[in-house]
């Protein structure tokens, strides 16, 4: 027996009303797109869920690719029946006999199909006593069997599954818009990233490198992360701020207090004619409430002041211990933790103010005119399309 359908179900995606095909069309799209080197494999959208016709591949590689797909609620290996009672009873009992220590069973049959003759009830006995009948050492437990049998009668034909897997919930990347993620090395701005994608949005990022006070391998290890990232939606473009001569002026300029963020202040300047480019209406940051001094509620004030763009902050409310759990849990943690300074680091002031205040700010960026290095700056982005590497025919391919 081969199970020869993947069962796809949508979870929170049915509740949408209206805006339900827009979500499984884009899922539909994602499913397709993360499992196109399985050449022979037929992806299907039904109303409520979605089918894997195998053709014969191994279904575990699949299963485990699906698994990093938003908006799947849960999976279940399947096989498909004619509506027939003895192909029904024919493949319930392969199903049975091809898995491993079953000692007790329950059938569960759902009959949506109201032009099979037997109702759910009647037919959870009929092919209980077949099974019972056909196998040995083998006894009913509706309570806490080894394996439920599922038999889900349609119109098209009959599934018979025996588990749900689950699935990564959320929505489906793309369905709720792009933004642009600030990403750092650190262990943070990659798991907002990720908690955004959840939600659906579909990223791009921007980093700022400083050489050569940071490394190649810095800004390698942002690729990295990207790349890790773009592994639960699209292939991810990251756009390379040369920021050297920025920080420079503003470690001349500014006085060392304010430094910061002002810092902030140009990254948000820049990312925001990043986004506006790119036709992205929104930022993205790991920033915490009380983390660090850039972190405080009077510095993100007066940081996000300089942006009319709405700045999502996925882990605003986070504490630290579960922002790595997570890290940890998507394989982030690895890349983030190599020993590579940040740009933000190496230009930091002993004593950043905790609390700046807006008008100050204000104040001592009217005596240094930022707008033309900024221009400059822009033209001089490095735009990297960070390749997927499980895919085979990618390479690390400069857009600009
Ligand atoms: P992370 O762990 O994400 O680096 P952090 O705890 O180090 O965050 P900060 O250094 O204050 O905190 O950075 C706050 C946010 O600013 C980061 O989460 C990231 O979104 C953005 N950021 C900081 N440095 C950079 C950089 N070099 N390039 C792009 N974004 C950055
Ligand atoms: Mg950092």
């Amino acid at each position: 027996m081969q199970y020869d359908h993947i069962i796809i179900r949508y979870g929170e995606l049915t509740l949408k009303g209206k805006n339900r095909k827009l979500f499984t069309s884009q899922l539909l799209a994602n499913v397709r797109e993360a499992l196109d080197e399985y050449k022979d494999i037929r992806v299907k959208k039904k109303y409520d869920r979605m089918y894997i016709q195998l053709n014969g591949e191994n279904p575990d590689p699949i299963i485990e690719r699906c698994k990093k797909i938003f908006g799947i609620q849960n999976m279940s290996l399947a096989i498909r029946a004619e509506n027939d009672e003895k192909d029904i009873k024919k493949n319930a009992l392969e199903l049975i006999k091809n898995t491993d220590s079953v000692q007790t069973f329950k059938v569960s049959t759902k009959r949506s199909n109201k032009s099979f003759p037997i109702p759910s009830q009647e037919f959870n006995h009929v092919l209980g006593g077949f099974l019972l009948s056909h196998l040995d050492d083998i006894s009913v437990d509706v309570h806490q069997p080894d394996l439920e049998v599922m038999v889900d009668i349609r119109q098209d034909a009959t599934y018979i599954t025996s588990k749900k897997i689950p699935g990564a919930a959320g929505l489906p990347v793309g369905s709720s818009g792009k933004s642009l993620l600030l990403l750092s090395g650190g262990i943070d701005s990659p798991v907002a990233g990720y908690l955004a994608m959840k939600r659906g949005v579909q990223l791009e990022a921007i980093h700022f490198h400083s050489p050569p006070y940071t490394s190649e391998r810095a800004k390698e290890k942002v690729l990295d992360l990207a790349e890790r990232l773009s592994y639960y939606g699209h292939k991810i473009k990251v756009h390379i701020v040369p920021f050297t001569a920025l920080q420079q002026k503003i470690h001349r300029e500014i006085p060392n207090s304010y430094s910061m963020t002002v810092m902030r202040r140009v990254m948000m300047r820049i990312s925001e004619a990043v986004a506006e480019r790119e036709n992205i209406l929104s930022l993205i940051t790991g920033e915490s409430l009380g983390q660090v001094a850039s972190q405080t509620m009077e510095s993100m004030h007066a940081i996000n002041a300089v942006t009319s763009y709405p700045i999502i902050r996925p882990l605003i409310a986070m504490d630290k211990e579960d922002i790595i759990q997570i890290s940890e849990n998507i394989d982030m943690y690895e890349i983030s933790i190599r020993p590579y300074e940040d740009c933000c680091t190496v230009f930091v002031p002993k004593s950043p103010k905790t609390k700046p205040r807006l008008e100050k700010v204000e104040q001592f960026e009217k005596n240094v005119d930022f707008s033309e290095d900024i221009m400059k700056v822009l033209e001089e982005i490095e735009t990297i399309q960070v390749p997927q590497k499980d895919k085979k025919e990618d390479s690390l391919e400069s857009l600009l």
